[in-house]
């Protein structure tokens, strides 16, 4: 479909007059409403729609630019996209945000105020969902087709609030009040099969589901910066066949029996992660997955078929990345399309569906390794369980034929996990599925073909490479820390640094310059008062703009030793009652959810509030150590922490953490990293330089030697004296009775290690402390962090996927 011919349908300018009168025209026609009456409410959704509407104009050229070039198109699959706040990317993207503002002035009303009402979209968890947006951002950026495909969860992972120094979950039900950047689209639903049967038609496998569920989509406008280029990321909500309402039993009494076909239905797409602790739960997962899978691909072949019609141009059009294995059921699924519903023969249409997929793992943890057992699969999904076990086959028998005998490394190999319980193993089908198979920093990768894929990397080493993670510069540096961004647009000369990060390097020469770092300082100490003001009002703890601002922030898991972080405040806390100066004055924040079952690191976050309810009201340490647990970290939180960190703790045990990205926006913005030899933090620590970085704690190898040579942590534990009065201050119940169990977990098996880094950690530290007071050193560290860590901008990644992995090129869309 082309734009209408002649002039635009209507002017939609960024001029200041322009911008007014679309917003005016707005609250009447879409809120029914006037400047005298309307709402600060109405006014944000007026304004969102504005905004969008200039998106839309762009949206629509990049449809038809996409549409006449018949592009090859990259289609991301995720469970998850953390896409943060969305009105003051798309005002800073359409160039409109100093005009929107002045035009609210001229109504009365400041920007920050209204934007207060843009809600964060809750349909992520952690890193792994905000590389989704963060991609997305780079591709649209880069002017490449690009397709995002996902769940619209009604609820999000949860709201965190803290009751009694524990975290309660409570829904996060983000579009409560309307989500104006949401453009439903019911006339393209989907529909998705579950259970059933399979049955010989002509020769042919056909499968007869027994129940099916609507996927209705809705997309999100993802505008590129500095171009004309919108993509879109496509989120399914399960929805109940238009008829599935009992009228009979509401007629009855029987409401609930009335709702039930559709509460079962739209169950699906109810919450992010439904719990896993019982049957109904892990059904409802896999059904999600499933559910995702099946209608993306019908949409990536409906697009597909706008402008080809041979199935052979397919691979040559399409490249689908699997974010880690949550919808690696796409594998079996395109299979089962080609074959079962368009009629290709197994080996033609196996040979398509290998060369399509790319799968990014994101883990080395092996209990992090999906399975689900076969029991489960074969009732929900009785075909592709048949097409799983087809593929198996043909992958074991090529195993057979390169490693005659080895019936070990089949069963190494096999995409069935054997034992009492049999299970799919879906990394193993998203491996043998993909053409390209990456981790997501350096160490990563090599470990994954060392260890967790070990097998594979020796069966098809072709198809292993690395993809270093990064993080939009305008999202987390233009957005989240205007202040920085404006000082170095000055510096710079433009804001050209803005698509090309490696720009930043030009600030090196200014780290010792009395000037700009007294500039650079009073930026960050600006930032830490609007961190200070939020947590006064979060908290109701006060934050000194003037102490070590010390960020452990990120999802709470015992390998990334949030513990390790809270030993250290204890044992401060232990040393400064005895010597005020032992330390720099320090403010310690923690944020971070907990998954409602990880009952451990649950326990942990009780800790946090109970030390801190106890060190900010001990007068021996006031002004010196203040700590403060954030609650509901998220995107927007992340955007208001991140710019006035000094320190950043990226302390996981080496040989865990797949990359992190938290450490690479901390650096961005100029915090001087705290960490281990893990992730990113190597190739990180590589490019800011050993000096501006602080390293502490064992390494990837020595970590594993340790966990094989008789580790005795009770006994180290209370050989060291700071370690010792910490544990003995918890234990003896300083910070309330009874949290002997969160020491049993390091004193007994200490999985992570936590108290073998312990004393290497505390030493760090202490050196980071000394640094921080001399201010000229520290600034210069700051300064050459931000400097040096252009490598680390998304912009690099998509560049990267797109040389190795995808071989797309861009699609330059005209301007108006
Ligand atoms: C960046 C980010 C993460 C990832 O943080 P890591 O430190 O890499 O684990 C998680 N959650 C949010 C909200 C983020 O913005």
């Amino acid at each position: 479909m082309n734009l209408p011919p002649g002039p635009p349908l209507r002017a939609i300018g960024a001029t200041e007059p322009d911008f007014e009168r679309d917003l005016v025209s707005n609250l009447y026609f879409q809120r029914g409403t006037t400047m005298e009456s309307a709402s600060v409410q109405d006014v944000y959704q007026s304004l969102a729609v504005t905004v969008r509407d200039r998106l839309v104009d762009r949206r629509a050229r990049t449809a038809t630019a996409h549409y006449a070039a018949n592009p090859r198109c990259v289609y991301y699959l995720s469970a998850e996209y953390m896409l943060g706040r969305q009105l003051r990317q798309n005002l800073l993207y359409t160039g409109t945000e100093d005009v929107a503002a002045d035009v609210l002035k001229g109504l009365g009303l400041s920007l920050d105020e209204v934007a207060d009402f843009d809600v964060e979209p809750g349909l992520g968890n952690g890193g792994l969902g905000r590389l989704a947006a963060c991609l997305l951002d780079a591709l649209a950026t880069a002017d490449i087709p690009a397709v995002g495909y996902g769940i619209r969860y009604d609820l999000g992972l949860f709201r965190q609030t803290i009751v009694d120094g524990a975290q309660v979950e409570r829904p996060d039900d983000w579009a409560f009040d309307g989500s104006p950047w949401e453009f439903p689209q019911q006339d393209d639903r989907q529909s998705v099969g579950f259970y059933g049967r399979v049955e010989d038609e002509d020769g042919r496998r056909h499968w007869i589901p027994a129940e099916t569920v609507l996927g209705e989509p809705s997309h999100m406008l993802v505008p590129g910066y500095g171009t004309q280029t919108v993509n879109i990321v496509r989120l399914w909500r399960a929805r109940a066949d238009s008829d599935a309402f009992d009228l009979a039993d509401f007629a009855a009494g029987r409401s609930a029996e009335a709702v039930q076909e559709v509460v079962r239905s739209e169950n699906i797409s109810k919450v992010l992660y439904p719990a896993d602790s019982t049957e109904f739960g892990r059904e409802l997962r896999l059904k999600q997955q499933y559910f995702l899978v099946s209608c993306s691909l019908r949409d990536i072949v409906r697009r597909f078929h706008l402008r080809n019609s041979d199935w052979a141009a397919f691979t040559d059009k399409t490249v689908i990345q699997l974010n880690d294995t949550h919808p690696a059921l796409a594998v079996p699924e395109l299979q089962r399309l080609l074959v079962d519903e368009y009629g290709l023969d197994w080996d033609t249409a196996w040979s398509i569906t290998r060369r399509t997929f790319a799968y990014t793992c994101h883990t080395l943890l092996p209990e992090a390794l999906e399975t689900w057992p076969v029991e489960l699969f074969a009732r929900l999904l009785p075909r592709h369980l048949e097409i799983v076990y087809a593929i198996n086959q043909a992958h074991l028998d090529e195993v057979e034929a390169r490693f005659p005998g080895d019936g070990e490394l089949r069963r190494r190999l096999s995409l069935i996990q054997e034992g009492p319980e049999r299970r799919v193993r879906m990394a193993h089908l998203a491996v043998v599925g993909s053409h390209a198979v990456n981790g997501v920093a350096e160490l990563h990768s090599r470990l994954l073909a060392e260890t967790t894929l070990a097998d594979f990397a020796r069966l098809w080493p072709e198809r292993f490479r690395n993809v270093t993670n990064g993080v939009s510069p305008r999202r987390f540096l233009r957005l989240a820390n205007p202040r920085l961004a404006a000082l170095i647009s000055d510096r710079l000369g433009g804001d050209g640094w803005l698509t090309d990060l490696e720009q930043l390097r030009e600030l090196a020469p200014l780290a010792d310059d009395p000037e700009f770092q007294q500039r650079w300082r009073a930026v960050k100490r600006d930032n830490k008062l609007d961190l200070a003001g939020y947590a006064r009002a979060a908290t109701g703890i006060r934050i000194d703009p003037d102490a070590l601002c010390d960020v452990h922030v990120k999802r709470f898991h015992e390998y990334k030793r949030q513990l390790l972080k809270l030993l250290h405040v204890v044992a401060l806390h232990h040393r400064l009652r005895a010597d005020p100066h032992t330390d720099v004055p320090r403010t310690v924040i923690f944020a971070g959810k907990a998954a409602p079952s990880y009952h451990a690191v649950k326990r942990i976050i009780q800790l946090i509030n109970a030390v801190a309810a106890v060190v900010n009201a001990d007068p021996a340490v006031a002004g010196r150590l203040t700590v403060v647990f954030l609650p509901d970290y998220n995107v927007t939180r992340a955007e208001l922490i991140t710019p006035a960190a000094d320190l950043s703790e990226q302390i996981s045990l080496a040989g865990k953490e797949a990359s992190g990205t938290g450490n690479m926006k901390l650096a961005l913005n100029g915090a001087v990293t705290i960490g281990t030899l893990d992730g990113a933090n190597i190739e990180l620590r590589d490019r800011v330089g050993a000096d501006n970085f602080v390293l502490f704690g064992l390494d990837a190898p020595r970590a594993a030697e340790v966990r094989r040579g008789g580790y005795r942590p009770d006994q180290l534990a209370w050989s060291d004296p700071d370690l010792a009065a910490a544990l003995e201050a918890i234990r003896g119940g300083r910070y309330g009775a009874g949290f002997g169990d969160v020491l049993d977990a390091i004193l007994g098996r200490d999985e992570y290690l936590t108290v073998a880094d312990f004393r290497s950690y505390l030493d760090a530290q202490d050196a980071a402390a000394a640094a921080w007071r001399d201010p000229a050193r520290w600034t210069r560290m700051s300064i050459l962090n931000t400097a040096r860590c252009g490598f680390f901008s998304a912009d690099r990644t998509v560049a990267d996927y797109s040389d190795r992995i995808w071989r797309v090129d861009p699609i330059r869309v005209p301007p108006r």
